[in-house]
């Protein structure tokens, strides 16, 4: 993790250095509001927070205080940067969504065949799935040539948020081809289930 690029950041909550890429960027503005900067694109300095599940749970008002070292903020803001977390979250997840679902295998017939091919792909089980259905994928996943590899498996928020995705009804599961924005994606599909849970 060398890369220049991409260098290493300090996680507000847990202190933890990450390679910048894997975290989320704060920003601060002139009224002391702080914005998720999904991109890393606006200017300004940022602060970063990991978005891992015990980082997402321990976040609070409190535990923001630390960023008053550096910047003026105003509080309480959790709750306000939660819910703009989990919106900037929902339209680029949207955005991808809307790219990549064109060549997505949908439901589970089409995942299961899709699975047959030995392909990388990035699997999406909502977490209403059901229990029946998320054992034969993960079966299905398994039993692929590498195990385990080429073939990552991410519980989403659930039916109605998926279909919501790929502009269907309900979605169980899906089946992206492996690229780097279905990486990205999958990782906000990642960070967007644990703002739920820990909501
Ligand atoms: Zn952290």
């Amino acid at each position: 993790m060398t890369d220049h690029r991409d260098p290493m950041r300090r996680c507000i909550i847990c202190r933890q250095s990450l390679p910048a890429d894997a975290m989320l960027r704060l920003i601060v503005d002139e009224e002391g509001q702080i914005w998720p900067d999904l991109l890393r694109q606006l200017p300004g300095r940022g602060a970063y927070h990991c978005m891992g599940d015990g980082c997402l749970s321990a976040c609070s008002d409190k535990r923001l205080q630390v960023l008053k070292k550096d910047f003026s903020v105003v509080f309480p803001q959790w709750e306000a940067l939660r819910l703009r977390i989990e919106h900037v979250l929902d339209k680029q997840q949207q955005r991808m969504f809307s790219r990549l679902g064109r060549t997505a295998a949908i439901g589970r017939d089409a995942v299961m065949h899709r699975l047959w091919n030995n392909a990388p792909v990035v699997l999406l089980l909502a977490e209403d799935a059901g229990d029946a259905l998320v054992r034969q994928i993960q079966d299905a996943a398994d039993k692929r040539g590498h195990a385990g590899d080429g073939c990552e498996l991410v519980r989403v928020a659930g039916r109605d948020w998926l279909g919501r995705m790929l502009g269907r009804d309900q979605v169980a599961v899906a089946a992206l081809d492996a690229s780097a924005m279905a990486g990205k994606l999958k990782q906000y599909c990642v960070w967007y289930g644990r703002m739920k849970v820990s909501g």
